[in-house]
C-alpha cells in the first residue's frame, strides 16, 4: 500500500503520518526531512541544498528536488509500501506520480489531505519548537515552558525552525494554497482523495483518517 499525506503547515500531518507508518508498516518518505539530511552531507549536492534551505530559507529548485526524490525512491524496495509526506505539493511534482509513470512504478492507493484554516496554522506553528538531535516536535506552553529548556524526550537542545516564524509561515501557506490545489483536484478526480478536518484533537483526526481509509477499501 502506498499513501500520500498532504496538508498545510501545522495541520498535524507529520504526527498522523508517523501513526500511519507504524500501523501499516510503511517506509516514511518525508521530503523536508530527506532534504535536510542531504543538506548535512559533504557533497556538492549537500552544499547546494544547505545554502538553499538553511541560509536562503527558500525551496529547492525543481531539478534538485527531482534528483533527490528519485535517488531516495530508488533506495526503497518495490515490495515495501511508502508513505509520502508533503509530496507532491505542486504540479511539477505531480508529474512524478501521474498515470503509468515508469519511474514511479508504484500505485498510489489513497491521498489524505488534512485541512486547517490559516489562522489555526499560524497559531499552532508559532508555538512549535523542535529538538536538534531527533526533530521531536515540542509545543511551547505544553511540552516546554521556555526557550532555554532541553527536549523532554531526548534531552538535546531545542530551537525554532526559521520556517516557523509568522512571516515565513504566511508565505508558505500562500504557496501551499496556490500550488497544491491542482494536485488535490487531480487525486479527487481519480477517486482516491480522503479529506480530513484537521481541527479536532490528534486522536480524533487519527480515527477519522482510519475510518475513511476503511470506507475507501470496503
Ligand atoms: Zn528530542
Amino acid at each position: 500500500m502506498n499513501i500520500i499525506i498532504l496538508g498545510p503547515q501545522g495541520s498535524g500531518k507529520g504526527t498522523q503520518a508517523k501513526m500511519l507508518k507504524e500501523k501499516f508498516d510503511l517506509e516514511y518518505f518525508e521530503m523536508g526531512k530527506i532534504l535536510r539530511d542531504v543538506a548535512k552531507e559533504d557533497s556538492p549536492l549537500g552544499k547546494l541544498i544547505h545554502e538553499t534551505i538553511n541560509i536562503k530559507g527558500v525551496l529547492v529548485d525543481n531539478d534538485t528536488f527531482r534528483e533527490v526524490f528519485f535517488k531516495k525512491l530508488g533506495e526503497i524496495s518495490k515490495e515495501k509500501g511508502i508513505l509520502f509526506e508533503g509530496v507532491p505539493r505542486n504540479e511539477y511534482q505531480l508529474g512524478f506520480f501521474k498515470g503509468e509513470s515508469i519511474e514511479m512504478d508504484r500505485k498510489i492507493d489513497a491521498v489524505i489531505v488534512i485541512n486547517l484554516p490559516e489562522e489555526d496554522s499560524i497559531e499552532r506553528l508559532s508555538k512549535r519548537w523542535v529538538c536538534k538531535e531527533n526533530e521531536h516536535v515540542l509545543i511551547m506552553g505544553k511540552d516546554i515552558r521556555k526557550e532555554s529548556e532541553k527536549c523532554p524526550i531526548c534531552g538535546s537542545e531545542i530551537f525554532q525552525r526559521v520556517d516557523d516564524t509568522p512571516k515565513r509561515i504566511k508565505t508558505r501557506l500562500g504557496i501551499y494554497n496556490k500550488d497544491t490545489k491542482p494536485v488535490i483536484d487531480y487525486f479527487r478526480q481519480k477517486g482516491i482523495l480522503v479529506e480530513i478536518d484537521g481541527r479536532p484533537s490528534i486522536g480524533e483526526v487519527r480515527q477519522s483518517i482510519l475510518n475513511k481509509l476503511k470506507k475507501l477499501y470496503e
